[in-house]
C-alpha cells in the first residue's frame, strides 16, 4: 500500500460543539474481497479499522471517517478507559501485576520494591517517571534476553533501541540495529523473549523464509503462544501510559 497501514487522524472540534478535538488511531486494512469502504471500532485497541476494497484509497477512508465522526466519537468514549499512570494504578511488569506507589517525599526517582513501582517526587512528574522507568527497564531486560540468542547464532546487533512504536513490537534494520517497543516490558518474559529471538534471527535472515523460522525455532519454543498472547493482550498494552 502506498501509505502507512496505520496512522493517527485528527478530528477537529466540531463547530459549536463541546466535543474536544480528538486524535484517533486508524488502521487501514486492504481487502481484495471487500466491496465497499467500511469501518469499525476495535474495542480492545481503541483503533478505528477501515477496510478498503481494491481501488479505494486513503482519501475514501478519510471521507467515511468524517461522515461517521459522531458515531466514532461515541464509540471511542464508551470504551474502557486506557490505564493512566497514577498513584495506586495497577500495571503489568513481566506479565505480573504491579502497583504504582507514590512517595512524594522520598528520593531516588523510580524503583522496584517487590510488586510495587515506587515513584518519588512531585505528583506532576509521576507519569513521566513511570514511563522513563519502564523504558529503562525494558532496555535492560531486552538487552539481557538478547545475549544468549545472539551468542547461539553467532551474531551481534549493531545497537539495541527501545522506542514507543505502536505499529510493531520489534524490528531489525538492514544495518543490524534492533528496535523494540518499551511496552514489551509489561508482557510475560517468554513473550518478550520470543520477540527478541525473532529480531535476533533477522540478523542472520532478513526475511520470513523457512530458514528464518527454523532459526527462530532453535531459539524459542514459544512462537505460537507468544504470537497469540500479543494478538489478544497486546492492544491493551498500547492503551497504557
Ligand atoms: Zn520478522
Amino acid at each position: 500500500m502506498p501509505f502507512p497501514d496505520s496512522e493517527t487522524v485528527k478530528l477537529p472540534t466540531p463547530r459549536g460543539a463541546l466535543a474536544p478535538a480528538v486524535a484517533i488511531p486508524v488502521r487501514w486494512r486492504a481487502s481484495t474481497r471487500a466491496r465497499r469502504v467500511s469501518l469499525m471500532v476495535c474495542p480492545r485497541s481503541g483503533t478505528v479499522v477501515v477496510t478498503l476494497p481494491p481501488r479505494s484509497g486513503r482519501r475514501a477512508g478519510l471521507a467515511l471517517i468524517r461522515e461517521h465522526e459522531t458515531w466514532i466519537r461515541e464509540r471511542l468514549a464508551a470504551l474502557s478507559p486506557a490505564v493512566e499512570f497514577a498513584p495506586d494504578t495497577e500495571l503489568l511488569l513481566g506479565g505480573e501485576a504491579h502497583v504504582i506507589r507514590h512517595e512524594p517525599r522520598a528520593r531516588g526517582g523510580a524503583f522496584l520494591d517487590g510488586k510495587a513501582i515506587v515513584v518519588t517526587g512531585a505528583r506532576e512528574f509521576l507519569r513521566r517517571r513511570v514511563t522513563d522507568f519502564l523504558r529503562v527497564e525494558a532496555r535492560r531486560r531486552i538487552g539481557v534476553l538478547t545475549l544468549p540468542h545472539a551468542a547461539a547464532l553467532g551474531v551481534k546487533p549493531r545497537a539495541i533501541r527501545v522506542k514507543d512504536t505502536r505499529s510493531r513490537w520489534g524490528s531489525c534494520a538492514p544495518d543490524g540495529t534492533l528496535a523494540f517497543s518499551w511496552r514489551l516490558v509489561m508482557a510475560p518474559e517468554w513473550v518478550t523473549d520470543y520477540v527478541v529471538a525473532h529480531e535476533v534471527a533477522h540478523l542472520r535472515e532478513l526475511n520470513h523464509s523457512p530458514r528464518f523460522w527454523a532459526l527462530v525455532a532453535e531459539l524459542t519454543p514459544h512462537r505460537d503462544g507468544a504470537v497469540e498472547w500479543l494478538r489478544v493482550e497486546g492492544p491493551a498494552l498500547l492503551r497504557v501510559g
